[in-house]
């Protein structure tokens, strides 16, 4: 409590060098313990967003995707500390559990879906792969060329797999859309790692996915976020060319910074959110230790 209070001072009378954005993926129960989760660490505690959420209410100024864009239109100034909460992928959980505490606090939020999961209804490939062999088996096969890692991820079973790591549906996707908070961004149709595909490929899968969720949604869909997102990596020049060629107006990596509104806005950083940064951690993330040099985190 005491550190919370010190850097909670030290954030009052900052202004940060950009948008701070996070990057969360699931959310979930406190009190359960059903053993382990493939990539649990991405799995944020309700408690934990809960604090995230107070402390980014009290010491720092939540903004929309609308306020951002209307500040690169120069059609407003964003705050002095502002902050724009993301979900990638599209758990269910972020309608579940994260819905009702940004409610709670009137923090708004962009998830970007991955379209393939939502419409079959079945689990993400990693997920399903992480169940089936390890979390290590996903990281190779992230490194194969296209071809080859849809061979291999189209080969797994169905497996059984906890609660949480269910995926949205369709129709919650639409009513995301549709709530004040909430907006919807694209994250491809089967969360490949770009720089893997050629060019139609990752056309078609940039595209399809805006399609289908344009649809579930009734609404434009105007903001992506690269599957894992490191630059250079996991995405090339080419990916993001495609992108903006396709009409998107902001584009986010998972490269660790805060997000300058002089850098390309077809690339903006982001701050990678794990289970186990206390709010006390936050603050002092926000106020010190994330002004220093960042690096590419690699996140899904
Ligand atoms: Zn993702």
């Amino acid at each position: 409590l005491l550190a919370t209070g010190f850097y909670r001072t030290r954030l009052r009378r900052d202004r940060f060098p950009g948008v701070a954005v996070l990057c969360y993926h699931g959310i979930r129960h406190d009190r359960e313990v059903r053993g382990p989760l493939p990539f649990e660490e991405l799995h944020v505690r309700a408690s934990e967003l809960e604090g995230h959420c107070r402390l980014i209410r009290e010491e720092c100024h939540p903004i929309s995707l609308r306020d951002w864009l209307a500040a690169d239109q120069q059609e407003r100034e964003l705050p002095s500390r502002p902050v724009l909460v993301t979900f990638d992928d599209g758990y269910e959980s972020v309608f579940t559990r994260a819905k009702a505490i940004l409610e709670t606090y009137q923090i708004p939020a962009v998830v970007f879906v991955s379209s393939g999961a939502v419409r079959r209804g079945g689990l993400f490939w990693y997920d399903r792969a992480a169940i089936r062999y390890d979390e290590a088996s996903v990281e190779t096969a992230k490194s194969l060329p296209h071809d080859q890692w849809q061979q291999w991820e189209q080969a797994i079973v169905d497996v059984e797999a906890s609660a949480e790591l269910r995926v949205l549906t369709p129709a919650q996707v639409g009513e995301l859309a549709a709530h004040p908070l909430f907006e919807i961004g694209g994250h491809t149709v089967n969360h490949p790692i770009l720089a893997n595909a050629d060019e139609p490929t990752q056309r078609r899968e940039i595209e399809e996915n805006r399609r289908e969720l344009e649809a579930w949604t009734g609404s434009e869909v105007s903001v992506f976020a690269y599957p894992n997102g490191r630059p250079g990596i996991d995405y090339t020049e080419r990916t993001t060319m495609l992108v903006c060629g396709l009409g998107y107006r902001m584009a986010f990596s998972t490269r660790s910074g805060f997000a300058s509104i002089e850098e390309s806005r077809w690339e903006r950083p982001r701050f990678l959110m794990l289970s186990g940064i206390t709010t006390e951690e936050l603050a002092h993330r926000l106020a010190f230790s994330w002004r220093r040099k960042a690096s590419a985190e690699s996140i899904r």
